[in-house]
């Protein structure tokens, strides 16, 4: 249901944004990949995007902590398919240290990827989108976007302020046919989980097991962690037209977390 659509997700070298990429793909979309990574494992993934959609996949190997490059990455999904019609902002990494112990230079990456990016991507995507009259910006927000855990501080920061910006890119493009919400995970196995796992057993002093059990999955209540796959297809579910009403919401998907 896709065909003719682009869509941009950043961060989809991996984990959940790899995930969104086949999904959208495997609807007929053009797709933008982005993120960092082995050069031959990215290009065999471009290769298999294209294959599942019949269409075209572009990858756009830029650094979103910098604004020219975000601007260099959009320009050419620009010139490659004359806009983005769908706009993933996923890119994202964490750090787990205290807030007085909490290194500055991490504090200033993950502003710069988890929220100041969306902001660049956003008003770059918007203007295509609106004159369109259709348009889907989903981010990649966080169940740490609702709650927040100790030592998470920066990320916590950062996934409040990308549910606030949100709202408002939902209220200013209500009527444009652009619909802009947050999908908020609760924990789902990829990289960014199983590489917390260790700067966690320092900061609370844990063995691994005691960190999967009595930390990742303490709060949530399924004890299972949410699959990429699943949170994909809240993605492809807000691109279809039956959630044009959808807009300025943040989907949980994580377990029941949130419900406690
Ligand atoms: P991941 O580590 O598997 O993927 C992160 C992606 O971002 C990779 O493609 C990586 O190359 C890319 N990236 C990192 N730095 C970048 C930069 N400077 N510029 C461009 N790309 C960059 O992690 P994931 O778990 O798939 O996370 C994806 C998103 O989901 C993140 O925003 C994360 O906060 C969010 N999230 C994850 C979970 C979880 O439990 N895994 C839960 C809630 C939210």
């Amino acid at each position: 249901f896709l065909k003719g659509k682009t869509a941009l997700i950043t961060g989809s070298t991996s984990g959940i944004g790899l995930a969104y990429a086949k999904a959208l793909a495997a609807e007929g979309a053009n797709v933008v990949i982005n993120g960092f990574g082995d050069a031959d494992a990215i290009e065999a993934e471009r290769k298999a995007l294209e294959a599942a959609s019949g269409a075209r996949a572009l990858y756009s190997g830029h650094d979103l902590t910098k604004v020219d490059q975000i601007e260099a990455m959009m320009a050419e999904a620009a010139a490659a398919f004359g806009g983005v019609d769908i706009l993933i902002n996923n890119a994202g990494v964490q750090h787990v240290a205290p807030v007085e112990l909490f290194p500055v230079d991490k504090w200033n990456l993950i502003i710069a990827l988890n929220l100041t990016s969306a902001f660049h991507t956003t008003r770059l995507a918007l203007p295509g989108m609106k004159a369109k009259r259709w348009g889907r910006i989903i981010q990649t927000a966080s169940a740490h976007s609702l709650v927040a855990s100790p030592f998470k501080s920066a990320y916590v920061t950062a996934k409040h302020g990308l549910a606030g910006f949100t709202k408002t890119v939902a209220l200013e493009a209500a009527t444009f046919g652009v619909t802009a919400n947050c999908i908020s995970p609760g924990y789902v196995w990829t990289p960014l989980v199983e590489n917390q796992i260790p700067d966690t057993m320092k900061a609370r002093g844990m063995t691994r097991e005691q960190v999967m059990n009595d930390v990742l999955l303490a709060g949530q209540p399924t004890k299972q962690f949410v699959t990429v796959e699943q949170v994909a297809a809240m993605a492809l579910y807000l691109c279809r037209d039956e959630a044009s009403a959808i807009t300025g919401a943040n989907m949980s998907i994580d377990g029941g977390w949130t419900a406690q």
